[in-house]
């Protein structure tokens, strides 16, 4: 008797154990993603939805990990410190590369290319990117075209800021800001570039190119156990074509 029971109590042990477990593989990690949803085609909102080139490549990293993708939106410039600490896992946001940043964070392999180009009013005394300089230039606060705008034409002959680079919360805002003749000019990455351009009448983009650079995949410096799985995902959603899927289902070539 006291055998059968010692028994039982074996079984029911190793039960609860096998049911812990079970649970515990049910219950899938999430993958927070940090983004700025005013940058399409890479992320914007459609309804209640964020979709877009990042969050499409973002879902289909979380799902050969297993993960469940959390997208939040938040400011461009909030993006690395909450990655800095710990608020979010990623950030992805049609985000470049730079020396600058990666003394913050640690990258992933590069997704895509950014070119940063200038939006006009069609018939602008801005016609090459030598007529920039003396002129009003509006750019999204805390992005690599604010950056390099300010180091070539926001400075005075003594290196004081001379007020001609306006930052704004992001493209949308600044593009209005053309829009309404706050400034002359803005400079934004190009496939937004474009979408702009497409939904306001009376904007162009110059010919001449600013800058081109890499986006990728941020995470904190500390982070490297998941930094190097979504790299691992990455890589291979490039190498079977999956990435360039996605890319062509948004830019038209
Ligand atoms: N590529 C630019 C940057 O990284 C802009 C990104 C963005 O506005 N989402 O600064």
């Amino acid at each position: 008797m006291k055998k059968t029971f010692k028994i039982l109590a074996c079984v029911m042990t190793l039960a609860l154990v096998a049911l812990v477990f079970a649970s515990c593989g049910a219950k899938t990690e999430t993958l927070t993603m940090a983004t700025n949803a005013e940058f399409p085609p890479y992320e914007y909102h459609e309804g209640d939805a964020i979709v877009g080139i990042d969050a499409e490549i973002a879902q289909l990293i979380a799902d050969k990990l297993g993960m469940e993708l959390v997208i939040e939106d938040v400011d461009f410039n909030s993006i690395i410190p909450g990655v800095q600490a710990g608020k979010y896992d990623m950030g992805m946001a049609g985000m470049t590369v730079t020396d600058e940043r990666l003394e913050s964070v640690d990258f992933s392999t590069s997704y895509a290319t950014g070119v940063q180009v200038v939006i006009i009013k069609e018939g602008s005394e801005i016609q090459t990117l030598d007529d920039i300089a003396g002129k009003k230039i509006g750019v999204q606060i805390a992005t690599t075209g604010s950056i390099y705008a300010a180091d070539d034409y926001g400075k005075d002959d003594d290196g004081n800021d001379n007020g001609n680079v306006i930052e704004f919360e992001n493209g949308a805002v600044a593009v209005q800001a053309l829009l309404n003749g706050k400034v002359d000019c803005v400079i934004i990455d190009n496939e937004p570039a474009k979408k702009y351009v497409e939904a306001n009448e009376g904007l162009a983009i110059l010919e001449t190119e600013y800058v081109t650079e890499d986006y990728a995949i941020c995470f904190a410096k500390n982070n490297t156990e998941l930094k190097d799985k979504v790299d691992a995902a990455l890589k291979e959603l490039i190498a079977d074509g999956s990435v360039q899927k996605v890319v062509d289902k948004y830019i038209a070539a």
